[in-house]
């Protein structure tokens, strides 16, 4: 068999299967070229929210593609852009007033470390710090590797990361620990902002912490003049239970990132929200104040119409209450595992269900990952453990039946690779 010249991503060529090629999505599925039909249980990378190829998103596309390719962003805009700024900022938190585009989470991370660097640089300070909390994740690219958790991932590339201020996760009973960190390292006076995820970090192995903390450190970042980054690519659009899961903290963050469902998953298309202070640092008739970034796919209007299609289904569907329905079948079929030892940390946030495999490995390699994505893959099942960290995050279509076999499949894969680690 000749070897295909694609190269995927977090794939070990050399210990993986062949790539199934999917000819279909829809729903909850995605529909491989012999009719297999497989319930993508995590959003495919996290990314579809109400299900594959919502028909309003699908017609918003081909309507933008009639009109609109890519444009150029500087000098010009156009009504999908506008438009969606203006829905964007009046679905995010209060007090967030300008909108910058790019194309993925990680450019939208970048986007928002130069905001906030620029921000200080351009407001005469030296700050230029960025504290982190331990296990983050923000991206792939050299600067959201420097803000993410160190690891297999960028042993390679460490040289070139920068060096930031990492917090303790603020583990259960241990939280002022993480608050008193935060203080400390705010008194040095340089740190410029804290970037996190808010409330559940995701490729860290979903681990959760309470809305109170963000709060918290919210407050502490105040005092210290220091900028909050929520980085929502993952939590926004309802995985957490609200639209934004700065909200259950009744936090505005200074900078808020937003990708993976800002389209509903159709398109790529990233936004960097800020304050008004941030863009007014960079706003001078001095041009070594501009804000100096741009990528080629800025603003690309078809993607633009496919988040203001999504925008639209979150004003006109009940996606909240789906969501929340969504949450409460999780935390049913969860509930059998309360008490079965080849489990701990058995958790949820709204559309979002995880629970530690009890092996005597944990970590991104942990054997166990492998053996249960196979295990996964034969019963047409897309999941895909963090090392032994075994999670749901399906798109908001899926069914109680669904949901169920997904739920089966974890307990006899439990059984069959816990016993066997
Ligand atoms: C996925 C993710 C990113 C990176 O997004 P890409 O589109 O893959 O670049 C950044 N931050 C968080 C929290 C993510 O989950």
């Amino acid at each position: 068999m000749t070897r295909s010249a694609v190269w995927h991503p977090f794939t070990q060529h050399a210990l993986e299967p062949p790539m199934r090629r999917i000819v279909e999505t829809e729903g909850a599925y995605l529909i491989d070229e012999d009719g297999n039909r497989i319930l993508d249980a995590i959003s495919s990378w996290w990314v579809i929210t109400h299900g594959h190829r919502h028909p309003a998103i699908v017609k918003a596309i081909a309507t933008a593609a009639e009109q609109y390719d890519q444009l150029i962003f500087a000098e010009y805009t156009h009504a999908p852009a506008e438009e969606l700024a203006e829905a964007l900022l009046a679905l995010a938190p209060p007090g967030l007033k300008h909108v910058f585009y790019s194309d993925s989470g990680s450019t939208a991370v970048e986007v928002a470390l130069k905001m906030a660097l620029g921000y200080f640089a351009n407001s005469g300070s030296g700050r230029n710090r960025i504290a982190v909390m331990e296990h983050g994740y923000h991206g792939d690219t050299i600067g959201t590797m420097s803000a993410g958790e160190r690891g297999v991932f960028n042993a390679a590339y460490e040289p070139l990361l920068f060096g930031v201020d990492r917090l303790a996760f603020p583990e259960p009973g241990r939280e002022q620990e993480t608050l008193d960190a935060f203080e400390r390292v705010c008194r040095s006076g340089d740190v410029a902002a804290l970037l996190l995820e808010p409330l559940v970090l995701g490729a860290g192995g979903m681990k959760l912490f309470a809305p109170s903390l963000l709060a918290e450190l919210q407050a502490i970042a105040q005092r210290h003049g220091t900028l909050l980054i929520a980085d929502e690519v993952m939590t926004g659009w309802g995985r957490t239970g609200t639209v934004f899961a700065c909200e259950q903290a009744d936090v505005t963050p200074d900078i808020l990132c937003t990708s993976k469902g800002l389209t509903g998953g159709a398109l790529p298309l990233a936004a960097t929200l800020c304050s008004a202070e941030i863009f007014d640092a960079h706003l001078s008739t001095d041009r070594r104040k501009t804000f100096f970034h741009s990528s080629s796919y800025t603003a690309n209007p078809i993607a633009c119409a496919a988040a203001v299609a999504n925008l639209d289904i979150w004003r006109d569907e009940p996606v909240l209450a789906r969501v929340g329905a969504l949450a409460d079948m999780h935390r049913e079929r969860l509930s059998r595992f309360a008490l079965d030892e080849r489990f701990r940390n058995i958790r949820q946030i709204g559309t979002i269900a995880a629970l530690d495999l009890n092996t005597e490995t944990s970590g991104y390699l942990a054997d166990a990952g492998p053996r249960l994505r196979a295990f996964f893959r034969k019963r047409g099942l897309l999941i895909r453990p963090l090392g032994n960290v075994i999670y749901l995050m399906p798109p908001y279509c899926v069914t109680a039946p669904e949901l169920d076999r997904a739920y089966e499949a974890i307990d006899e894969a439990a059984s069959l690779v816990g016993a066997a680690a």
